[in-house]
């Protein structure tokens, strides 16, 4: 599997269940690619800000504060 697939899949996990076969191929390429290793743990916490962000805009909008502080975990990749 090409790293761009690897990319590919890695984000669909985010958004959608994969299949065994994707699953498989995935976990087979992270064990000898470095880079999306890589890849994957910075999309994991991208994932958890994402959905914290979410979470935020279902009661209120982000105050200022929630800004400033998101700034900074992003400005920290
Ligand atoms: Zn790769």
């Amino acid at each position: 599997m090409s790293c761009r697939k690897a990319s590919y899949i890695i984000e669909k996990r985010e958004v959608s269940k994969l299949s065994l076969w994707e699953k498989l191929s995935l976990k087979f390429h992270l064990m000898i690619c470095d880079l999306c290793r890589r890849y994957e743990s910075d999309s994991k916490i991208l994932g958890k800000i994402l959905k914290s962000l979410h979470k935020h805009e279902s009661h209120a909008h982000l105050s200022s504060t929630d800004k400033e502080e998101m700034k900074r975990k992003l400005a920290s990749f």
